[in-house]
């Protein structure tokens, strides 16, 4: 785990060590009853702090996605295949795909590990937990 991003948002530290663990961890409001990613202090729907964290699934379907032909930093290979995935608990993430993807595809989440930490990617299928 990247140590600085855990000590400068600490409010992103369960995000972290969830993806330490292999685990996609999402914020849960227990008052209005909303899962929301990225981690925040307070629920962006009714603002209560009365939240817990909760694995998700890993499993959602292709929103929208497009290819990027050059890659932002050398860490990346180009080209890259992008979609923004609503997870079936509801908060969509901007990922990076392992594989070419239509929207409306289901798709899963894996664990890549990079120089830093473990990211979330995303490949067809719902194989999941399944
Ligand atoms: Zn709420």
């Amino acid at each position: 785990m990247n140590k600085h991003s855990s000590d400068a948002f600490p409010e992103a530290r369960d995000y972290f060590d969830g993806l330490a663990a292999g685990q996609l961890r999402l914020t849960h409001c227990l008052a209005c009853k909303t899962s929301f990613f990225y981690p925040r202090i307070a629920c962006p729907s009714c603002h209560s702090e009365d939240l817990e964290q909760v694995d998700a699934t890993g499993r959602g379907t292709v929103f929208t996605r497009t290819r990027q032909e050059r890659a932002a930093t050398p860490d990346f290979d180009a080209p890259m295949e992008l979609a923004v995935v609503g997870l079936d608990e509801g908060p969509r993430l901007l990922v990076r795909m392992t594989s070419e993807c239509e929207i409306g595809s289901p798709v899963s989440m894996n664990i890549e590990e990079t120089k830093a930490r473990g990211i979330p990617v995303f490949d067809h299928g719902r194989d999941r937990g399944a």
